[in-house]
């Protein structure tokens, strides 16, 4: 297992990852992802909306704001939910009222005798405030969204009005989060600022553990086509359930929760409905019944699927450090070089090709004339650019150009004209 020092530092060496803030001394748990981590950082969220969007029928999209009228966060239990003391166990981040001795001394027994470490307890909300309005003793106190789920719940009906679909069906979204996590840490595991893709998908109540099975296959399929190590990747069963949860299955990571899957029945639409005063239920236009739909919910994090992906790819070689990431999610599909720089004629053809390739956008292409030809290899093996393409004095005769694969560095030779239909079979 690679030590997250080393993911941290390559992060922040390589323009991944850095500290939130950092000339000013950084804010706890935020940080800024770099030119390479936002590329990295699209194509999963990409192939995310490709795979529940894209490529189905039964989803559409949805981006809700940020700020929600905070009766929104009343209804949905977050207000009420945090106004206890509450102590935090530092190993595992559970979090129990203060004054539940039993639990807490069961609690201490998961961690075979250690003891847990338990935060000072404190009145804490989950909830980041914010203040909205511009005269000052008018200011109204809002939230930053927990969890970007209710602005989808809350548009339940907008689109069941605007668009065509019927239950079953989904919504998923992809955005920020807020929390105000009291013990933030492991890099971006834990982070005060993070982002979720999300889909809930609507079904009758009695079709409910149907589609649940089916999300939860349908989520790790999706993991499983993107990380090398699959035996890293696992199902948990939560025991302990939320009161409204029926069931509650996490997808982990080396035993690290990574996304959540989520049997929520009919709570967050019944609350909404008695919350705002409007009718949430669905009616069924085959059988004439009305009833409130059941949301299965799979939520994961995106940074974390990140920390992971990177954990996952992270390979050192003797002296090379290379990221074997899935092609489609590297942050540049190709780079070119010219063999050397002071022949116009061969810089001239690369700097063409790169321009060629460029004008591709799925290929994101880069360009690197520094140093000699081994150090731009390790310089793009480090960030994970899975092809770089060579041009030298031979591709001034024979219109070839070397491409070097970065998992094997094994070359080959092939004909400029045939470049893009090469990179593109092996992104199929
Ligand atoms: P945890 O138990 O680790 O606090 P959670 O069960 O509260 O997580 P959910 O509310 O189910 O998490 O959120 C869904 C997903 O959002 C998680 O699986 C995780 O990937 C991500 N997530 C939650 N909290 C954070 C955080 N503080 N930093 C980064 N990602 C997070």
């Amino acid at each position: 297992m690679v030590p997250l020092e080393k993911i941290v530092a390559l992060c922040k060496r390589r323009g991944f990852i850095y500290p939130g803030s950092e000339i000013y001394g950084g804010l706890g748990g935020t940080w800024d992802y770099g030119p390479f981590g936002v590329e990295l950082k699209n194509n999963i969220k990409r192939e995310f909306w490709k795979s529940i969007v894209y490529k189905r029928d039964d989803v559409v999209g949805l981006d809700a704001a940020i700020m929600m009228n905070p009766q929104v966060w009343v209804a949905s239990g977050h207000v009420a939910a945090f106004t206890d003391p509450l102590i935090e166990c530092k190993i595992c981040h559970t979090r129990l009222r203060a004054d539940q001795r039993e639990e807490i001394e069961d609690h201490e027994k998961t961690h075979k005798g250690k003891k847990g470490q338990w935060t000072e307890p404190k009145k804490f909300n989950l909830l980041v405030e914010a203040k909205l309005g511009v005269i000052e003793d008018s200011k109204q106190k809002i939230y930053l969204r927990g969890e970007i789920t209710q602005g989808v719940h809350v548009n339940f009906k907008n689109v069941l009005d605007s668009t065509r679909m019927q239950i079953p069906f989904g919504i998923a979204q992809i955005g920020k989060a807020f929390r105000n996590e009291i013990t933030p840490g492991n890099f971006t595991f834990r982070s005060r600022e993070f982002e979720q893709m999300e889909l809930q998908f609507y079904v009758n109540p009695k079709e409910a553990d149907k589609w649940f099975e089916y999300w939860k296959g349908e989520r790790m399929k999706w993991y499983q086509s993107l990380f090398n190590d699959q035996t890293k990747l696992s199902f948990h069963q939560h025991e302990k359930l939320v009161h409204y949860a029926k069931k509650a299955f996490d997808i982990n990571y080396d035993g690290r929760e990574m996304e959540g899957i989520h049997l929520r029945a009919d709570w967050d639409l019944s609350r909404h409905s008695k919350y705002s005063g409007q009718d949430l239920s669905y009616l069924d236009s085959e059988t004439g019944g009305k009833y409130i739909p059941w949301i299965v919910e799979t939520s994961g994090g995106v940074d974390r699927t990140f920390l992971f992906l990177l954990m996952d790819a992270y390979k050192e070689d003797g002296d090379r450090v290379f990221l074997k990431l899935n092609p489609k999610i590297a942050p540049h599909k190709v780079a070119v070089f010219p063999l050397v720089k002071n022949k116009p004629d061969l810089v001239e053809l690369a700097h063409q090709i790169y321009k060629n390739l460029k004008l591709e956008t799925n290929l994101t292409t880069i360009w690197d004339d520094r140093g000699n030809i081994g150090k731009r290899y390790f310089s793009q093996d480090e960030i994970g650019t899975p092809w770089c393409v060579t041009v030298d004095f031979q591709s001034l005769e024979d219109s070839s150009v070397t491409i070097r694969d970065r998992d094997t560095t094994k070359q080959e030779r092939v004909k400029i004209e045939d470049l893009l239909s090469y990179f593109n079979l092996k992104l199929k």
